[in-house]
């Protein structure tokens, strides 16, 4: 109820006080801060995805910044010798003004990246985007195959279908790399399930799926369960650590993150930074669970 209450609240909390409870899931506002967080994290031998902060972008000149900064980040990765991939979100690059456009974007970050032995990540954003997004990774895919990914929802009612399609898409390669998450936009009960028990059923479901079609899985979950699902399907198919992955935010569970590289799998953290933190922010607190608790014993103490 709380929670509710303080979700409800929170476009209208001051700027400076989401800033108090968001910087937290964020690496800081430069560049050189996310270059900071991953080295830090390469030294306790997990990887990073960088991601510059900013979407839905609409301003032809601001659609440019985020390119040249993408491929600023790049170099400067490269230079530092960090362990890290990249992730994008297509409405940075205008994908729902112009499509084209946005290809063209992605296309240049991602050309670079893959010339450089590196790999980027598509994200997944809301219902609108889901073909679109798919239909870039596709094309991508085929051009530089093995340095690109893309991520799918475990509460769209659609995913099972679209990993079928992907494995047809692949024709035995072995080349489709999808990060597996649970989703985290509003979505219409049409097209996602609602309930946190219908939403894990299908995230091993299709786990499941992806391990016996040759798909390597991303495993995005901060849910014990899951991790213990996920567990569970690699023991049962004897999957090797070199064709799967898990990874976790920036911020968020750092010791049961701890556990799972202790048990020797991979781990990737996704590092965000950049002056658009605001949204990636207040999407992050309204999943913390603590996060009314934090909010209003701040709230009493200002007042
Ligand atoms: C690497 C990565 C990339 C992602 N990329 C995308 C994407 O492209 N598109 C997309 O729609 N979604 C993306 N997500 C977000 C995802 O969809 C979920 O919204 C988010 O991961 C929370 O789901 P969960 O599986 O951790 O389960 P939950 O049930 O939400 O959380 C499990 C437990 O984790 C802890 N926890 C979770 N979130 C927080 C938090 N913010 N603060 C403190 N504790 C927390 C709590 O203890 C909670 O009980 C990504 C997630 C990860 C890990």
């Amino acid at each position: 109820m709380i929670n509710r209450l303080i979700v409800a609240l929170l476009p209208y909390l001051p700027k400076g006080l989401v800033w108090v409870f968001g910087k937290r899931y964020i690496a800081g506002k430069e560049l050189k801060d996310a270059v900071e967080v991953t080295a830090k994290l390469n030294g306790q031998k997990i990887k990073a995805t960088m991601d510059l902060l900013g979407e839905f972008q609409t301003r032809a000149e601001k659609i440019g910044y985020y390119k040249n900064e993408y491929l600023k980040l790049i170099d400067e990765s490269v230079s530092k010798n960090l362990d890290n991939s990249f992730s994008v979100k297509p409405t940075m690059f205008g994908l729902l003004l112009d499509e084209d456009m946005c290809y063209k974007n992605l296309r240049e970050i991602v050309a670079k990246a893959a010339s450089l032995g590196r790999f980027v990540r598509i994200d997944m954003e809301d219902t609108q985007c889901t073909d679109r997004e798919l239909n870039l990774y596709k094309q991508l895919l085929n051009e530089f195959p093995g340095h690109v990914g893309i991520v799918l929802q475990a509460y769209l009612k659609r995913t099972l279908d679209d990993l079928k399609e992907l494995v047809e898409f692949d024709q035995g390669r072995g080349l489709v790399n999808v990060r597996l998450c649970k989703g985290i936009y509003n979505e219409p009960a049409e097209l996602a399930y609602k309930s946190k028990n219908e939403i894990n059923q299908n995230y091993l479901v299709d786990l499941d799926f992806m391990f016996r079609n040759n798909i390597y899985p991303a495993i995005a979950t901060h849910d014990k369960k899951l991790i213990t699902g996920a567990y569970e399907l690699i023991n049962k198919y004897k999957i090797k650590p070199d064709r799967f992955e898990f990874q976790m935010l920036y911020g968020v569970t750092p010791g049961l993150r701890r556990s799972v590289v202790e048990k020797g799998y991979n781990m990737r953290v996704y590092v965000p930074y950049g002056n658009d933190w605001y949204n990636y922010s207040t999407r992050r607190l309204k999943e913390n669970p603590h996060m009314a608790w934090h909010i209003t014993k701040a709230l009493i103490y200002a007042g």
